[in-house]
């Protein structure tokens, strides 16, 4: 933090760290992985953060998939992760939904991919739409009326390549009509690396297609949401002073960790540029930067 520019960790930043620092908070995309391929060194770096006692924490704004879903990727990736220790954007939803305590009555309308049902199912939280509305289509013929469930007590917005008209529609309406009506966005991040070869549209331009219809700005409940960290603090029971929060990303990421008060380290191996990191149009700074999270396996070395 502070207006001095960012600098990349020394041995001697590294060891302060690691003394410092009993808890990682670590963002998925971008540092454990890319895509679907483990970045180079982060799980003898996971083992040696382990050996050392540390508690390790995996956040990510993916809401696409479900904890359960993210662990059988953890796994299949030869990670040795616990169940426990994955915190989703999809999980984010339906534990902000419990912790305001959504009436059993009302239901959910999901825009978004099975990875939110699924959590919602878990808490016992009625829903509607999802991938069950993917191939439907509104054919605008004179008087044409879409009906809409008055018992939808929240809208859920996340990630969802099957997005339409029909879903926009249908969550323009529920929110505008129904009395109440909450408009849950799980991450808003403008875009993502789907392939390597360029960026694509990321949950924000979903988010966006409904707060213009509705003129509504939504809750967030992931990253940078303060609700996603007083979550993860008191399910894990962490003291903030304790916690390292590392990401790729400066506006979700960092941005999160600084605003509760946790330390930051930026990783360069996902859609973060050191030339990004440094620009003078960047405000944004983490505590620390390095290439990427095996670059603590330095400390390691005799
Ligand atoms: N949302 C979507 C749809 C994504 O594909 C990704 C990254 O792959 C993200 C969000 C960001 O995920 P993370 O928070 O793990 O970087
Ligand atoms: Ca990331």
């Amino acid at each position: 933090a502070g207006s001095s520019l960012p600098k990349r960790a020394t041995l001697a930043d590294k060891r302060t760290l690691l003394d410092k620092v009993d808890c990682f908070i670590f963002d998925c995309d971008g540092v454990i992985w890319r895509g679907d391929s483990v970045i180079e060194g982060v799980p003898e770096t996971l083992d040696m953060l382990r050996d050392m006692g540390k508690q390790l924490v995996f956040v990510t704004n993916n809401s696409t998939k479900s904890r359960a879903g993210y662990l059988k990727k953890f796994t299949g990736l030869g990670l040795n992760v616990k169940a426990e220790e994955i915190y989703s954007s999809s999980y984010a939803a339906a534990a902000y939904l419990e912790s305001i305590e959504f009436p059993s009555g009302k239901k959910v309308y999901v825009v978004g991919e099975v990875g939110i049902q699924e959590e919602l199912d878990l808490k016992g939280l009625q829903h509607i739409g999802g991938p069950a509305d993917a191939d439907k289509k509104v054919e605008l013929t004179p008087g044409m009326y879409l009906e809409h469930d008055h018992d939808v007590g929240a809208v859920v917005v996340g990630f969802d390549r099957n997005i339409n008209y029909y879903k926009i529609q249908m969550a323009t309406l529920c929110i505008r009509e129904n009395p109440g009506c909450l408009f849950i966005a799980t991450n808003t991040d403008a875009v993502t690396h789907l392939t390597d070869a360029q960026e694509w549209a990321g949950n924000g331009s979903m988010v966006g297609a409904i707060r213009g219809s509705t003129k509504r700005e939504p809750i967030v409940v992931g990253k940078p949401a303060e609700f996603m960290l007083d979550n993860i603090a008191h399910k894990f029971g962490l003291r903030r002073e304790q916690i390292c929060m590392v990401g790729d990303r400066l506006d979700t990421d960092i941005l999160f960790g600084q605003n509760g008060g946790l330390t930051t380290m930026l990783c360069l191996s996902g859609v973060t540029t050191e030339g990004q990191l440094l620009s003078p149009e960047n405000t944004i700074h983490p505590d620390t930067y390095v290439d990427s999270l095996a670059a603590l396996l330095e400390v390691k070395q005799p």
